[in-house]
């Protein structure tokens, strides 16, 4: 039995529920709470209860995509999970009547409701897409609307004749019966919006932000919100109680608030989690709430990182001189890269890239192997940086580099194998890698696509040891040019290296999961 499920209590002063402004203090509460030891710690994709609910902890082995939504049947006697991938699990009394876990979605589902009745339900997508299951019914959807910002979050109505999305800059969209009481769209946030929760008697709705804001509209009323709290983790989702009387927000951290007559039941916060929590849910008569635990999107991947060149091959001809056969022909063992007119290393820019990137995609749960550990030795030779990565089992790897360009050129290029034996299986995903790599890097950087190398930022090369003798997915990217002035301003600032290192993680989760990060 786990040991947050069912009959367990939590005595929390009551004073801390009803008070507000000692809601730091609640959190602290939660933090301790959670710190209980015995194995507590709960599995990826898994649901973990708090109060007396009905149906206990369970968990999704091994889905195609992280768990991120959740829906409760109308006894409180099951509930369903759904996927990013559009997948359903059921549980208790939850009836499965189709997933879109076969589809190949335009977007990631985000966010699932129940009807009133519990023979149906509808998920929805961060493009805006409805999908209806059971008897549920549709009522019109997002999905053709250029939106402005991601659809985050779904209500249905108490008669489920119609229902709510809300997207990330407060913008809500109602559907059916779903009467509109306002919105937060058009109006500058301090945060996104994560979610909301349909008031009981579908005559107003909250909302809710990242940073624990909280908006309501009709008669949804306001019980207080963390807005005004330094925030360990950032909130991702809210339940409403039954009377509506209150409602708890949760952070993706686990950690839970309280306000109006919502009760604490305990929070996951303080335990180390194996990904983020992602949504909540109310039991029916509060008799508690759930907590959904996703994973982190990476979770199980392996990405290689080449940051090309070392801090100290200048010191080192007789090494990195030698000759190499790269597949097609000889290179050199290394080389020393370039550098900008002040002297700012290409070995330097390289591996403060690869650094920054391996954090992001550690932090995405990925593991990552580095084909030299700093940037104060010699080498490896590229024909060794393409065998570390190899023998890693990367699932796709990049190699850093930053180009010696002629002066007046300016821009990024990402370079990609074509076949010449070793790599002939992984040429056709590299390419695809690459097609990522340059669209996220154009959207998140300030460095334009090259105007003189390849077509489009993307150029096929037969000459490198990385890419000819790479059996795993990979490409090379020039970060811009370190002989123009304008591209080595960019590639000097810490700023411009933190944004490329954000760009290639989001390349590598959109070709490792379908997805952005
Ligand atoms: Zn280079």
């Amino acid at each position: 039995m786990h040991r947050l499920s069912g009959s367990r209590t939590v005595a929390v002063p009551a004073a801390v529920i009803v008070a507000a402004s000692l809601l730091s203090l609640l959190s602290a509460a939660a933090v301790t709470l959670g710190a209980d030891p015995a194995g507590a710690t709960p599995p990826p994709n898994s649901v973990v209860p708090f109060g007396s609910t009905a149906v206990g902890a369970n968990t999704v082995d091994n889905p195609n995509a992280p768990v991120v939504g959740m829906a409760v049947t109308p006894d409180g006697g099951g509930y369903w999970l759904t996927g990013a991938d559009g997948g359903v699990f059921t549980y208790g009394d939850a009836a499965f009547v189709g997933s879109a876990g076969g589809l190949r979605l335009n977007a990631p589902v985000v966010a699932m409701a129940a009807t009133r009745d519990g023979a149906g339900y509808w998920l929805v997508a961060r493009d805006g897409g409805v999908f209806t299951y059971g008897d549920a019914a549709f009522f019109g959807s997002a999905g053709s609307l250029s939106l402005d910002a991601p659809i985050v979050g779904m209500a249905a109505t108490p008669d489920g004749g119609g229902y709510w999305l809300v997207a990330s800059d407060g913008g809500v969209f109602s559907y059916g019966d779903a009467a509109f009481w306002g919105s937060a769209g058009g109006a500058p946030l301090n945060a996104a919006v994560v979610g909301m929760a349909a008031a009981p008697d579908g005559a107003g709705y909250w909302l809710v932000a990242r940073d624990g804001g909280v908006f309501s509209y009709g008669d949804a009323a306001f019980w207080g919100s963390a807005g005004s709290l330094r925030l360990d983790a950032p909130v991702v989702g809210m339940a409403a109680t039954a009377g509506g009387n209150g409602y708890w927000l949760v952070a993706s951290d686990g950690g839970v608030f309280t306000y109006g007559g919502a009760p604490y039941e305990g929070s996951l916060g303080g335990t180390a989690l194996p990904g983020p929590v992602v949504a909540m849910a109310a039991a029916p008569g509060d008799a508690g709430y759930w907590l959904v635990v996703g994973s982190k999107p990476l979770a199980g991947k392996v990405v290689g990182i080449d940051p090309g060149h070392n801090g100290l091959n200048y010191s080192a001809p007789g090494v990195i001189d030698q000759p190499v056969f790269n597949g097609t022909g000889t290179e050199p063992c290394d080389t020393t890269g370039t550098a900008t007119d002040s002297g700012y290393t290409e070995a330097a820019f390289n591996f403060a890239v690869a650094a920054a990137l391996r954090s992001d995609l550690e932090a995405e749960g990925a593991s990552v192997v580095l084909t030299r550990p700093d940037n104060d030795g010699v080498g490896p030779c590229v024909t060794t940086r393409a065998a570390i990565i190899n023998q890693g089992h990367a699932d796709v790897a990049v190699d850093i580099h930053a180009d010696g360009g002629p002066a007046g050129g300016r821009g990024f290029a990402v370079l990609e194998p074509v076949p010449v034996g070793p790599n002939d299986a992984v040429v056709a995903p590299s390419r695809s890698f690459a097609t990522m790599v340059r669209d996220q890097f154009a959207a998140g950087t300030a460095m334009p696509i090259s105007d003189y190398d390849g077509v489009g930022g993307i150029e096929p090369r037969s000459d490198l040891a990385g890419l000819n003798l790479t059996t795993v997915p990979k490409v090379l990217i020039e970060c811009g040019n370190m002989r123009n002035g304008a591209d080595a301003a960019l590639l000097e600032s810490p700023a411009f290296q933190r944004a490329a290192a954000t760009a290639l993680a989001q390349a590598v989760t959109v070709f490792l999961t379908g997805r952005p990060g």
